[in-house]
């Protein structure tokens, strides 16, 4: 579609947007009245400059379905990503909007040319995660067979991956070196067939592509997106591998100072950040993202007219990606403060074991038990690991230390050692 066209596209479903969230969605319509903007106050797409931002906090005030803007009876799924303290950010989707999310993945799957006759082996989690079943329909959608794995088990992986037949491999970039590593070692890489990956989820490299590409003999491509604006699906890198193409009829990306919240012209580095145009059940104004990166509007040798996002290079909040779960130090705090006998003192230690992140949880014991003897004090790390595993979902390993030893900081605590380099 003609970029002049798309902008029509985009303005008509932008004042259509507007109209609905000052009508139904009681947050909305006192950020747009705040804001002293009006539906018919829209007449380019520049206003959009003028409209209010969304935070991951609006969705904690307004927890679980406060941001709906239909009926409970129009949702048919719900979905959820990590909240920043105990409860997890909730989204939720009409038919219409599980079917526009299959389009947009059956477009990312399109761009790695994949349809009938592929073998989509998906281990991307299932669940909660938007991840698996994003892939699952696009999959669905453009006629290839899926193969439902979901995350781990990293034998029983590799034997689908060899004995299906997989032709496309779909999980995080840092499973997949995992698997490749496993597969090596099994002598099993020959047996493969797979052409190409999806990876995204979480930040990874040119390095890391180059070696996936190699060990795995497959192309290796950069998707992007985030539960609150769909899910999977929001962009994907084209066989040019230059960026990330945004599904721009769906999704309008613009970048932003993160400190005056300015927008940037293209080129510029800054927070990406998402308006939601098509969406029913939760559409956003305006999302901050959080991640940091640039957009181009360039040409592209593929001939899609799509505007790209380059890599994601760092975030302007704390969140931490460890194996693809999205974790914020509040929320191991919050864990925490659930354990009676340790204290919100904490340092989370992230270390690259090989291909896979693990998460150390040095916490100090109350003075109290410190001296109860090192049964006690492994019984206590072994509960404050079964928390933050309900809290977080991820597997910590836990050092349940004596009182007043993690360092005090003056200022902000520093509570997180990330010793994971360069993502490589
Ligand atoms: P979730 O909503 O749980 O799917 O997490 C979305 C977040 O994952 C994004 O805001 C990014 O921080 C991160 N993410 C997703 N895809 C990528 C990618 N390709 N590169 C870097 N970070 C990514
Ligand atoms: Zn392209």
């Amino acid at each position: 579609m003609p970029r002049a066209e798309r902008g029509l596209l985009q303005l008509r479903r932008l004042k259509d947007l507007i109209a609905r969230l000052s009508e139904r969605v009681p947050l909305y319509r006192e950020k747009l009245r705040a804001a002293g903007v009006t539906p018919g106050d829209i007449r380019s797409l520049a206003d959009l400059a003028r409209l209010p931002f969304t935070v991951k906090d609006d969705f904690r005030q307004t927890y679980p379905y406060g941001l709906l803007a239909v009926r409970m009876e129009e949702v048919i799924r719900v979905h959820a990503s990590s909240g920043t303290t105990g409860k997890p950010t909730v989204v939720a989707y009409t038919r219409q909007d599980v079917d526009t999310w299959s389009e947009v993945m059956a477009r990312t799957l399109m761009a790695g040319g994949v349809g009938r006759g592929d073998v989509v082996h998906n281990a991307y989690g299932y669940g909660l995660f938007t991840g698996g079943l994003g892939f699952h329909y696009g999959a669905e959608r453009v006629g290839a067979a899926v193969v439902p794995m979901s995350g781990g088990f990293t034998d029983r992986q590799l034997m689908a991956l060899r004995d299906l037949g997989a032709t496309v491999l779909c999980c995080t970039p840092s499973y997949a070196l995992h698997l490749a590593e496993a597969a090596e070692e099994a002598g099993l890489v020959r047996g493969l067939k797979l052409r190409v990956g999806f990876f995204g989820a979480e930040p990874w490299t040119e390095a890391m592509r180059g070696a996936l590409e190699t060990r795995l003999n497959i192309m290796a491509l950069n998707i992007y997106g985030l539960s609150e604006v769909i899910g999977p699906g929001v962009s994907v890198e084209c066989l040019e591998r230059r960026g990330m193409h945004v599904a721009e009829d769906h999704f309008l990306p613009e970048i932003v100072d993160p400190r005056t919240l300015e927008p940037l012209p293209p080129g510029a580095t800054g927070e990406l950040v998402f308006t939601t145009l098509t969406k029913e059940a939760m559409p956003l104004l305006r999302y901050r993202t959080r991640d940091l990166t640039t957009l181009d509007a360039g040409p592209c040798r593929c001939g899609r007219t799509l505007v790209r996002i380059g890599r994601i290079t760092g975030r302007t909040d704390d969140m931490l990606i460890i194996r693809g779960v999205n974790v914020y130090p509040s929320q191991i705090e919050h864990a925490l403060l659930q354990v009676p006998d340790v204290e919100p003192h904490y340092l989370l230690v992230l270390r690259r074991d090989s291909t896979l992140d693990t998460l150390e949880v040095q916490v100090e014991a109350r003075a109290a038990i410190a001296g109860a003897g090192r049964d006690a004090l492994a019984a206590l790390g072994t509960i404050v690991r079964r928390k933050i595993h309900e809290v977080v979902g991820l597997t910590a390993d836990v050092s349940v230390v004596p009182p007043k030893t993690i360092e005090r900081s003056l200022g902000k605590a520093k509570r997180v050692l990330d010793l994971r380099h360069g993502g490589s």
